[in-house]
């Protein structure tokens, strides 16, 4: 922890100090990207580094494998594809896999990993969250699941 509050202090004395104009367009007349970005959680991927961006370039979703489930499926990735393509206008859309995706591991060798959907199926039971197990079910039966009861 004390690494990434010593980052912050260096951020703000170095890369913001010397982009200030950057973050006061950005902040008084908003973010205009031209791409949404879509790619995995996995703290390797670092999607401005790899596309040599500035602040307010990419409009990022970013999840496990970077996946674009079903539009009608819970969670926030179709909200924010939809955010940034009709509010925001981006005319681009990339989806950025990338090498030794534990998600894509997971998917190729489900039993590796069969143990944490058992947990998360038991936690959204307790929660009340049906859909995440309709969600969980389908991923592991490979069919989509909408609860519909089909
Ligand atoms: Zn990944």
């Amino acid at each position: 922890m004390e690494k990434l509050v010593e980052g912050v202090h260096t951020f703000r004395s170095q890369y913001f100090a010397n982009h200030r104009s950057l973050f006061r367009h950005l902040a008084e007349r908003g973010q205009k990207p031209e791409t949404l970005f879509i790619t995995c959680a996995d703290s390797r991927v670092v999607p401005n580094l790899i596309t040599n961006t500035e602040p307010g370039e990419l409009f990022l979703v970013r999840n496990v494998g970077n996946i674009v489930p079903r539009a009608n499926l819970p969670g926030g990735t179709a909200a924010a594809i939809e955010y940034a393509i009709e509010v925001l206008g981006v005319t681009d859309v990339i989806v950025c896999g990338h090498t030794h995706c534990g998600a894509m591991q997971a998917l190729l060798d489900p039993a590796s990993v069969e143990h944490l959907v058992r947990e998360e199926v038991g936690r959204a039971g307790r929660t009340g969250a049906g859909h995440r197990q309709r969600a969980l079910r389908s991923s592991r039966t490979g069919r989509a699941d909408d609860g519909g009861g089909r």
